[in-house]
């Protein structure tokens, strides 16, 4: 008999919530900076991806407004259409020139930018090499295109070096998060651009938590380590996160972003972002280049964060960026200590497996520069109470 979807998807949720690994869906009825309300309660949130606390910023808020009352909400239709706007192209340009490249193409999602990416970029005969903690996007773009995937382990270069050289005649792309969203951590760059040279691959970097993050005026992980567009010819990044808006843009020379506009079905087949949006991210721009104390003052709070956690011997994982996972192992732990911590007032997020490896569940911690010292002070407080974040 012809197995029933809905019934087998049914399971699936079952088996999660035997596992103890079952996703719930929580509203935030308010948002207010760092704060959120959720289930009734006021929560101070350490588990937003708003790294320079723009996303209620009134310059945002503002060219939102502004930009919807001349253009209405929604773009009507596909870029290729009639849905490609003044407010779309002033930012292209804005990001082209931020991350120094000759173009830049904006997608709706992450998650679109990397499937249409790699979609266009890889044929089946092809090889793609990636780090295994990659986000999930980068992991699906290859699958995606039916080429080889072959994951080396985390930021190992020998080991990318390895799988290229299974297939030094193979076309190869070389993929990988700037910054790790999960571990927070930042790839090593400059080696595997070295490596791309040497072996004649594509490298591509996807900067979603290093853009507006890393570099002296917010330029992203590439720009940080010295790198250039022959460096890392393809370079994604992500709106919804230190830019507080929604969307994603790659970067490269004019001939990739043209090559994307034909052949990138996630660019050509879907509804561009409101220019209202394109508006108000064009505006986030603006304050991420020129806001330097935002990234200081985000520095501050993950050195006082770090020195904190070392002196109460919390299992900080390796990471100097927005990014301060804790690393608690057991998924039943992490969850517990979220739940723990959101009874004291804190919202912060466990991450548990398969989104994690098995055994490696943690708390997902990140800092803002909306943050305020105390507030670090007030969670480290109340980490240090909680009976499974030992020392390890
Ligand atoms: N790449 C990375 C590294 C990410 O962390 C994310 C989002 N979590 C994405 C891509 C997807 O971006 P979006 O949320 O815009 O789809």
């Amino acid at each position: 008999m012809r197995t029933d979807l809905l019934t087998r998807l049914a399971a699936l949720a079952q088996q999660r919530e035997q596992a103890g690994l079952r996703r719930r869906l929580h509203t935030v009825t308010r948002a207010d900076g760092m704060w959120v309300e959720r289930d009734g309660r006021r929560l101070l949130s350490f588990c937003s991806n708003d790294y320079l606390g723009l996303a209620q910023h009134p310059s945002l808020i503002d060219a939102l407004k502004r930009a919807a009352d001349e253009n209405g909400v929604g773009s009507g239709s596909a870029h290729l259409i009639s849905g490609h706007r003044s407010a779309h192209a002033a930012l292209e340009e804005a990001l082209a020139a931020w991350t120094g490249r000759e173009r830049a193409l904006l997608f709706s999602t992450g998650y679109m930018a990397n499937l249409g990416v790699m979609q266009a970029l890889l044929q089946r005969d092809d090889l793609c090499a990636q780090d295994k903690l990659n986000h999930a996007c980068l992991l699906d773009g290859a699958q995606l295109a039916g080429c080889e995937l072959k994951r080396y382990p985390h930021a190992d270069v020998e080991g990318a070096a390895r799988q290229l050289r299974t297939r030094p005649d193979a076309a190869a792309l070389l993929a990988t998060d700037g910054v790790f969203s999960m571990d927070g951590d930042i790839a090593p760059l400059g080696e595997l651009a070295a490596l791309c040279h040497r072996e004649n691959a594509t490298f591509m970097v996807d900067d979603a938590h290093g853009l507006g993050v890393l570099g002296a005026h917010g330029e992203g992980s590439v720009s940080a380590a010295g790198l250039s567009q022959h460096d890392v010819p393809v370079l994604m990044a992500t709106l919804g996160k230190a830019l507080g808006c929604s969307g994603a843009f790659v970067a490269g020379s004019a001939s990739l972003i043209d090559g994307l506009v034909q052949a990138a079905r996630t660019y050509i087949y879907t509804t561009a972002m409101p220019p209202a949006l394109a508006a108000a991210t064009l505006a986030a721009v603006r304050l991420a280049q020129s806001e330097t104390w935002r990234r200081d003052q985000l520095q501050a709070l993950i050195a006082r964060f770090r020195a904190g956690a070392a002196q109460l011997g919390l299992p900080l994982m390796p990471s100097s960026t927005a990014i301060q996972p804790l690393l608690l192992g057991d998924a039943q732990a992490a969850l517990a200590a979220s739940e723990t911590l959101q009874q004291q007032g804190f919202l912060v997020t466990a991450i548990r497996p398969p989104t994690v490896p098995p055994g490696k569940a943690r708390l997902r911690i990140t800092l803002s520069a909306a943050h305020q010292e105390g507030q670090v002070d007030r969670l480290l407080e109340a980490l240090s109470r909680l009976p499974a974040v030992g020392p390890v």
